[in-house]
C-alpha cells in the first residue's frame, strides 16, 4: 500500500499504478484514472488500452474539428489492430453538453460497443463520461487540447433545462494525451488551459481560509500536489506561446492532476474557488441574455486576476465586530432575493433553493462564525500571504500567453463584475471570498473597489 507523508515528494505515476494513496491527514485518495499516457505519438497506444481495459468494440465520440485532429488517426490505429468501431461524430459546428446532445449520441450509440472513447477535450468529455455514466460503460478520454482541468474527474459540467449544473458521471480509466495532437490545439485552447491552472492559487488559499473558518476537510498533501503542478505551469508558461512541446506537457500534466486532486479530496475545492463562480455566473447569464461568454479557462484567468484584487482588499480591512453585526441585522433576504433573480433570471432559482437547505445568513450561525473569524484573523492573512502572488504577477503570465487579462476584453463592464462579484457567495454552497466579506460586513465595500480596479 502507497503511503506519502510530508517528507516525501510524492511520484504521481506510482499513485496512478496504486490507484491512490494513503495520506498522512488520514485519509485514503483514491482516483480511477488506471493509466494516464503524456507522450508525442501516444495515439499508437490506444488500441492496447482498449484491449487492456477489456474493450473489445469500441463507441468513438467526436466533433467535426476533434475528428480531423484525432479522431482519424485513433481510427487509423484501431483499424490497423482489429479492433471493430463505430464513430458518432457531431456534426453542428457549437456543441453544448445539453440534453440535445447527450440524446443525439445516446440514439447513436450501438450497445455491442462495450467501451467509449472521447476524443476532444471540455464538451466532448463531459457528454463522453455522461454516455458512459448511462451505458455503464469504461471510459477513455483522447485529449485534444489542454484547455480545462475535467479530463480526471468524475463529474460532468452540463447545462440541464438552461440552468448550469455539475452531474455525477463517469471518471475515465485511462487518459491519453498526444503531445504532436495538443501541441496544435486553437491557441485559445492552450491559454485556456493556463487560465483554468492559475484559478488554483485562489482555489487552495480559499480552501485552507474555509478549513479555519468552517472547520471543512483540508488535506496539505493535496494542495502540495496542485500548488507543484501550478508553479511548473507558471514557469513554463512563455514556451505556450511558441507551442513549445515541454511547456504544453506540463500545462496538459498540471490540468490532469489538478481534476484528479479533486477526486483525491472529494469535492472541487483543490481547483475551483471564487475565480470559478465568476466563470459559471458568466456563463448562467450568457444562457438567460445572451451576454458575452468565453471559454471556461479564459474566463478564469481573468477572475483570479478580479479575485487578485478582492483580497488586497481583504488585506487592508480591519475587522470589527458591530459594524459586522449591524450589517447582517439590515440584511434582507427578500431583497437580496428580488436582486439575484433581476441578475440571473430563472437561473437564480436553484441559488434561491440553496439557501433555504443551507441558512447562511441566519443571524445565529453569522454570530457563530464571525467570532471565529476574529478569534483567526491573523492566521486568515497569513494563509493569504502565503498562497497569493501579486495580481500584476498574473496578470503578466497571462499576457505572456497572448491571453486576456481584463473584464473588459470579455465585454463586461465594471457594474458587471461589482454585481457578478457578490452573487459569488450563493451560487454554491462553498465558504468563498465574498462570504467571507459578507460575515465582515464588508461586501458592499469590497464590490465598489472590485468595480473601480476592473474599470481602469
Ligand atoms: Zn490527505
Ligand atoms: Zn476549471
Amino acid at each position: 500500500m502507497l503511503v506519502i507523508d510530508k517528507s516525501q515528494t510524492y511520484d504521481i505515476e506510482e499513485i496512478i499504478k496504486q490507484g491512490g494513496f494513503n495520506c498522512s491527514c488520514g485519509k485514503y485518495h483514491g482516483t480511477a484514472v488506471n493509466d494516464m499516457v503524456i507522450s508525442s505519438g501516444a495515439v499508437a497506444r490506444i488500441p492496447a488500452l482498449v484491449e487492456k481495459h477489456g474493450g473489445r468494440k469500441a463507441f468513438l465520440i467526436s466533433d467535426l474539428n476533434t475528428h480531423e485532429a484525432a479522431g482519424k488517426a485513433v481510427e487509423k490505429h484501431l483499424d490497423a489492430a482489429g479492433i471493430p468501431y463505430v464513430s458518432f461524430v457531431f456534426r453542428n459546428t457549437h456543441t453544448e453538453p445539453d440534453e440535445k446532445a447527450v440524446g443525439e449520441v445516446a440514439l447513436y450509440f450501438d450497445s455491442g460497443c462495450d467501451i467509449i472513447l472521447g476524443i476532444g477535450s471540455g464538451t466532448i468529455n463531459d457528454i463522453g463520461k455522461m454516455l458512459a455514466k448511462l451505458t455503464g460503460r469504461k471510459y477513455i478520454i483522447v485529449c485534444t487540447a489542454p484547455s480545462m482541468d475535467g479530463y480526471a474527474s468524475a463529474t460532468s459540467s452540463m447545462i440541464r433545462s438552461g440552468i448550469k449544473v455539475s452531474l455525477a458521471s463517469v471518471c475515465p480509466c485511462a487518459i491519453i494525451a498526444d503531445l504532436d495532437i495538443i501541441s496544435s490545439a486553437p491557441e485559445v485552447l492552450l491559454q485556456a488551459g493556463l487560465g483554468d491552472m492559475l484559478a488554483k492559487y485562489i482555489s487552495i488559499c480559499e480552501w485552507r481560509i474555509s478549513n479555519i473558518i468552517t472547520g471543512e476537510f483540508y488535506c496539505e498533501e493535496i494542495a502540495r500536489i496542485v500548488r507543484s503542478s501550478l508553479r511548473k505551469c507558471v514557469s513554463s508558461s512563455a514556451g505556450l506561446k511558441k507551442r513549445d512541446p515541454e511547456a504544453v506537457k506540463v500545462i496538459i500534466e498540471g490540468l490532469i492532476l489538478a481534476g484528479m486532486a479533486m477526486s483525491f479530496a472529494g469535492s472541487s475545492r483543490p481547483g475551483s474557488g471564487i475565480e470559478h463562480y465568476f466563470s459559471h455566473l458568466w456563463e448562467m447569464r450568457s444562457l438567460q441574455f445572451h451576454t458575452p461568454v468565453h471559454l471556461h479557462g479564459i474566463q478564469c484567468g481573468v477572475a483570479t486576476i478580479l479575485a487578485l484584487y478582492v483580497y488586497d482588499f481583504i488585506r487592508m480591512i480591519k475587522p470589527c465586530r458591530q459594524k459586522a453585526l449591524d450589517y447582517v441585522r439590515n440584511f434582507s433576504i427578500d431583497t437580496w432575493n428580488e436582486f439575484i433573480i433581476q441578475f440571473l433570471g430563472s437561473g437564480a432559482l436553484p441559488l434561491i433553493e440553496l439557501e433555504k437547505n443551507e441558512r447562511k445568513y441566519d443571524r445565529q450561525k453569522h454570530a457563530e462564525r464571525l467570532e471565529v473569524i476574529l478569534a483567526n484573523w491573523d492566521e486568515i492573512l497569513d494563509v493569504i500571504t502565503e498562497e497569493l502572488p501579486p495580481e500584476t504577477y498574473v496578470r503578466q503570465v497571462l499576457a505572456e500567453a497572448g491571453a486576456p487579462v481584463s473584464a473588459a476584453e470579455l465585454g463586461h463592464s465594471a457594474d458587471c463584475i461589482r454585481d457578478t462579484f457578490i452573487v459569488t457567495k450563493d451560487i454554491r454552497d462553498k465558504y468563498v471570498a465574498s462570504r467571507l466579506l459578507w460575515d465582515l460586513g464588508y461586501l458592499d465595500e469590497a464590490a465598489g473597489y472590485l468595480k473601480q480596479k476592473a474599470g481602469m
